[in-house]
């Protein structure tokens, strides 16, 4: 053990044909021993039964794609590949316009024919090629006008002699190469050679941080015999086994961590904050609705956290409009009616304003003193507020990030006996910024009580995903919307049919209602942004609506002068609001029925989504109108298509619903988890093997094992768990980063 310990920390530096300036190159990916190095996986196989590939890619072409920009061919797969070929003859051409072109010959297995092209650096093509010889040649393939399949600069790799063996009977791993590690010399087949010597020095004694008890019970490969089938698989099955056990790893060590981080959270005591509250009571009686279901039922959830001494850590997802404000403040009066302060912290001014005034309107009758901790402040201002919030005199303080930004013009607030942190669209706020209010939250009790938490997020995350992500989080759903609202209808249309667009909007404004008209951003500096903005709005107000009145909201403005213009909209003063920003999430005015899109293809589904979220918030039918490029508008009320731009799919989504988490879940498809979310900020790490999609069984299993190993030993102290606790231990810096809240 100790042994392949030391080898596995061996730097790479000092390990045969690598040297100082491959080893920087190495480093660039992330290697810098062989434990790194044994890591590094394959990025495909290769091997000779794979003998159809380019007719395989031949059919793939087949199919005309839109997008092709290339002139010289007809249609580009967009999609890297790789494969195994013969270089058959090499030649160059010249053409009329002087331009020389280096064309290589290859063929398949199959004896199937393609064409390498090479329009720059051909001496060192015709260096590199060698008729007869094999190579795997990685690119994207486009298919010419004449029929052949080329790959215009594909990265090459010979094959060499002793691999011709290898391949023979086996599989041969690819490697992903960037331009520093080729430019260094350093090939597939230098890292094939490094990585069997590795695994030849090491074999069987890697250290597996998984305990023997755990893999046998899932039947799982041990880290050595996975890594040896990562690299060297004997077939196909071995690969997916390898890949199951590494996939079971990563998902498991981030359970681990939040299986800790629950535990940790559940450690402090809360303050008690027990039900009925006088406040919400009389409140509920005298709304002008009734709740929803959906909203009693996580009313009563969370009162009966909060009436408990371990401090709740909930997450209430509803969609937009599902009503989330008043499940906040029906939390919020618990905690004042128990006698403690409740924080609620919005991503931006606008939405912290509104949420203020809400929450003064609501409370009126109430007699609940509401605090306002905004960044616009003056130093004066928030210095009474600070006097007020301090004595607790302030029972409930909404703010922006200024409820626990530290600065030296303002030190951080201090609070009077925190009881509950409400964190609106959570996922607008850095982990750190949370821990930073949970701990400020902490400090305002003598005897430093944990705060309850309720974070409110109305980006809808998929079903699948909740759990694997906030595995520290009691999750509330808002499954309903209230009574009464129609669902928005949903066209795409093309640019070309944008006269009848604007046809929807005048009978909307004749029938006494309101109209969003919203442009993306595309201009990238300041000025031309606003000069696209007012040029927007003075077409739309003076050509297309002469005779009624529009209003213009963009990024360019204060934040004051944004939220006047959206108070005198939600006041009836504008017909139309033109807004080239994306209009602030959590923006309500129910009159308004349309929301006009242009460039619709531009904007993430998650984005239209809240945008569209923006109407459709009364009583009255709502229509929402995505403005595209004619073709595409076209191609979007066709029925899907394999290989269609994302672009189209978003827009079909959008067209055929209005669920957020069913949108959710195509945005995962198209973008990937990570991107969805925001890594950094979700607090998700970027998973190498794992795909949050598609691998929920394995999610589930790892969880469950994950969170039952904490349950028997919390501090890891078993002897089969020692690995595990130096894993922990390493990362308990940086705990906090995997922590949601
Ligand atoms: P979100 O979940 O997007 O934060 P809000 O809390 O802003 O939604 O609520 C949207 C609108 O719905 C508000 O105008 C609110 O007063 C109203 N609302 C909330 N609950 C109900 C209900 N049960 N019945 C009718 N309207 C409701
Ligand atoms: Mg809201």
């Amino acid at each position: 053990m100790a042994e392949s310990g030391s080898v596995l920390s061996t730097p790479v530096q000092y390990l045969k044909g690598v040297g100082p300036r491959r080893a920087e190159a190495f480093a660039s990916v992330g290697i810098q021993t062989v434990e790194d190095l044994l890591g590094y996986t394959p990025r495909a196989y290769i091997e000779r039964s794979a003998h159809r590939s380019l007719r395989g890619i031949a059919r793939r072409l087949q199919m005309p794609d839109i997008f092709s920009s290339d002139r010289e061919s007809v249609s580009v797969l967009r999609q890297e590949v790789s494969i195994l070929a013969t270089v058959e003859q090499i030649r160059l051409r010249q053409f009329r316009n002087n331009r020389v072109l280096l064309e290589a010959i290859i063929a398949d297995a199959d004896q199937m024919k393609g064409a390498l092209l090479f329009w720059n650096a051909h001496q060192y093509y015709t260096r590199v090629l060698v008729e007869g010889a094999q190579y795997i040649v990685t690119g994207v393939p486009a298919l010419d006008r004449y029929g052949r399949i080329t790959f215009t600069h594909p990265q090459l790799e010979r094959i060499e002699e002793e691999e011709q063996a290898m391949l023979e009977h086996g599989i041969l791993p690819v490697y992903p190469l960037t331009e520093a590690m080729r430019s260094r010399g350093i090939t597939a087949a230098l890292i094939r050679r490094l990585v069997r010597t590795a695994l030849d020095q090491v074999k069987g004694n890697i250290p597996d941080l998984l305990p023997p008890a755990l893999l046998e019970r899932h039947r799982l490969l041990s880290k050595g015999d996975a890594l040896e089938h990562l690299h060297f698989p004997p077939d196909h099955h071995a690969i997916e086994r390898a890949l199951e056990r590494m996939k079971f790893e990563e998902i498991f060590l981030f359970e681990l961590l939040l299986a800790l981080q629950r535990q940790d959270q559940l450690r402090g005591a809360a303050p008690r904050l027990p039900s009925p509250s006088p406040r919400w009571e009389q409140l509920r009686q005298s709304l002008p609705f009734a709740l929803t279901s959906a909203q009693e039922f996580v009313i009563a959830e969370i009162q009966q956290d909060l009436a408990r001494s371990e401090p709740m850590h909930r997450l209430l997802q509803g969609d937009v409009g599902a009503g989330k404000t008043l499940v906040a403040l029906a939390a919020m009066l618990t905690a004042v009616d128990a006698g403690y302060q409740a924080l609620l912290a919005a991503p931006t001014e606008v939405l912290a304003e509104q949420h203020y005034r809400t929450i003064c309107r609501l409370c009126a009758p109430l007699d609940v003193r509401v605090a306002k901790l905004v960044g616009s402040q003056s130093a004066r201002q928030r210095e009474t507020m600070a006097t007020d919030i301090a004595t607790g005199h302030a029972q409930i303080v909404v703010g922006t990030h200024a409820l626990f930004a530290e600065s030296s013009a303002h030190p951080s607030h201090t609070y009077h006996r925190v009881g509950l942190v409400v964190i609106d669209e959570q996922h607008r706020f850095g982990v750190l910024q949370r821990a930073a209010l949970r701990d400020l939250a902490m400090a305002s009790h003598p005897e430093r009580l944990a705060p309850h938490l309720l974070v409110m997020s109305a980006t809808p995350i998929p079903r699948t995903l909740t759990m694997t992500l906030y595995g520290d989080l009691d999750v509330s759903l808002l499954d309903q919307m209230p009574p009464g609202r129609q669902p928005v209808t949903t066209n795409v249309l093309g640019t070309d049919q944008l006269p009848a667009a604007y046809q929807v909007i005048r009978s909307q404004i004749r029938a006494g209602h309101q109209a969003f008209i919203v442009y993306p951003l595309v201009e990238e500096s300041e000025s031309m942004q606003l000069k696209a903005a007012t040029t927007e709005f003075e077409s739309i107000a003076n050509e297309h609506f002469p005779d009624v009145r529009v209003g213009l909201l963009h990024g360019q403005m204060s934040w004051s002068t944004k939220e006047e213009i959206m108070q005198r909209f939600a006041a009836g003063d504008f017909d139309i609001l033109v807004a080239t920003t994306v209009i602030e999430v959590g923006i309500d005015v129910p009159n308004a029925t349309v929301m006009l899109i242009n460039h619709a293809e531009r904007f993430g589904l998650a984005q239209l989504h809240q945008l569209r979220g923006r109407v459709g918030r009364g009583t009255a039918p709502a229509t929402c109108l995505l403005i595209t490029e004619p073709f595409l508008a076209h191609r979007a009320r066709m029925p899907a298509q394999e290989d269609e731009p994302p672009a189209v799919t978003r827009l079909r989504t959008m067209a055929e619903t209005t669920d957020g988490f069913l949108i959710a879940e195509v945005d995962m498809r198209l973008r990937g988890p990570g991107d969805m979310l925001g890594t950094r900020q979700s607090g998700m790490p970027d998973f190498r093997y794992l795909d949050l999609v598609h691998d929920t069984t394995t999610i589930a299993t790892a969880r469950a094992e994950a969170f039952s190993l904490i349950n028997r030993d919390p501090h890891l102290r078993a002897s089969e768990h020692a690995l595990l606790r130096r894993y922990v231990l390493d990362r308990k810096d940086s705990l906090t980063h995997y922590a949601i809240a």
